[in-house]
């Protein structure tokens, strides 16, 4: 018999799932709202302009493709460090963060796991109800007990930030808490600026372990201002770890290009902890690979291609915005009657729309709109010509 005989079909991923589903379904007006990338107007992923530059530069200089350090190369993580901590960073400057380049945010949030699970091999790891739906089963992998902690209103649409503040204060010490540091996936809630204030101080009261998740920079206000959480915990003095990723930023999402930082408490410390996660790398995928993350270093490093970035991420944010409003005000005037305007403040790219498992099948089934069954969509697939049409379904189904 096959080595394999015995091998069960593994349940399919969720989300690509649905785009698999989407893909096989014929109608022309089909919509998929269910995965989380960014397109353009023409319903295209983009190319970015200033990634475009850097690559054209990247691929004239002819360079070898040698091995690169197991933590990356030294230039991509201090640009990483100071999009994260601001370029004069003191705990930059002290020595006290380390930067490892990843596969992308998930390659950040595995390796930072498997760390953490050798480091505290009792801690059990806290993601939010709800949370990515990625991240449990990351943690697990990791070896973790996941479990949740309170963080969604579904009568306000935003953060139940009482209960989530309360649950934090109920965990034991050295618990893990991934906590996603703005664009919150899958509800588009964050906390206020306050509220992040109260989480640092939770979190240091009762020794907890934060590992912050930022997927989504520059999505919610700018890529400066989205690091505000960030910066909270550094200025706390905590040790904390951050998962950073340019997949939604650079739209590089093939190229796996991601950021672990650990901020630990001192040179010395950081010296210790980076061999030890040089350790985990070396003998998982031994190495990142060169090209997306010397593109983005490329950009960030230029004065005039970083100046491009800003733009061409702004001109994102500002159409997932405008794509926000215009979905209410479709709404609005197709006679729905329940309120909807709180998809426009929501941030990111994606809506807790509060629809139903019914109102979704009845979407895919009558309409050729597909979204995760949570009443999750996300607002980077719409565009000026289907906006119309999803804004209808929506109103059929819900009234
Ligand atoms: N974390 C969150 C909350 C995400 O939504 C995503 C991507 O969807 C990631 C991490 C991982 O991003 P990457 O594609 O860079 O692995």
């Amino acid at each position: 018999a096959s080595i394999f005989a015995n091998v069960e079909m593994a349940p399919r991923d969720p989300i690509l799932g649905l785009t698999e589903a989407f893909k096989d379904d014929t109608r022309a007006e089909k919509v998929n709202l269910g995965v989380g990338v960014y397109q353009d107007d023409n319903g295209k992923i983009p190319l970015l302009e200033c990634v475009k530059a850097a690559e054209k530069a990247r691929v004239e200089a002819g360079l070898p493709r040698g091995y690169q350090p197991i933590e990356g190369a030294a230039a991509y993580n201090a640009a990483v460090q100071n999009l994260l901590f601001g370029d004069d960073a003191e705990l930059v400057k002290s020595g006290r963060v380390i930067t490892f380049e990843t596969l992308g945010g998930t390659g950040a949030l595995k390796v930072g796991g498997d760390y953490l699970r050798r480091l505290y091999p009792e801690a059990k790891l806290y993601i939010s109800d709800p949370s990515w739906e990625n991240h449990r089963a990351v943690f697990e992998n990791a070896g973790f007990t996941v479990e949740t902690y309170a963080y969604y209103d579904p009568a306000t649409r935003g953060a139940n930030f009482p209960a989530m503040k309360a649950a934090l204060e109920a965990l034991p010490a050295h618990s893990v808490v991934v906590l996603h540091a703005c664009c919150h996936n899958p509800t588009g809630a964050d906390i206020s600026e306050s509220q992040w204030g109260e989480v640092v101080e939770a979190c240091r009261k009762n020794d907890l372990i934060p590992f912050l998740d930022i997927a989504y920079q520059g999505f919610a206000d700018g890529p400066e201002q989205d690091t505000a959480a960030v910066r909270m915990f550094a200025d706390s003095g905590m040790q904390f770890l951050v998962a950073s990723s340019f997949s939604k930023n650079f739209s590089l999402y093939g190229e796996r290009v991601g950021a672990l930082s650990i901020v630990t408490e001192n040179k010395e410390e950081a010296a210790r902890v980076l061999s030890q996660v040089k350790r985990v790398i070396r003998t998982n995928y031994s190495n990142p690979p060169t090209h997306g993350g010397a593109v983005v270093t490329a950009v960030l490093n230029s004065p005039e291609l970083r100046k491009q970035w800003e733009g061409e991420l702004a001109a994102m944010r500002q159409r997932i915005l405008d794509m926000r409003h215009s979905l209410v005000d479709k709404l609005k005037a197709a006679g729905v009657e329940q309120d909807f305007s709180f998809i426009t403040e929501q941030r990111g790219m994606f809506s807790y729309t509060g629809l139903t498992p019914e109102h979704v099948e009845r979407m895919r089934d009558e309409f050729g709109i597909y979204a995760v069954k949570s009443g999750r969509i996300c607002l980077a697939a719409l565009n000026s010509r289907n906006v119309d049409y999803v804004a209808k379904a929506i109103a059929t189904v819900v009234s």
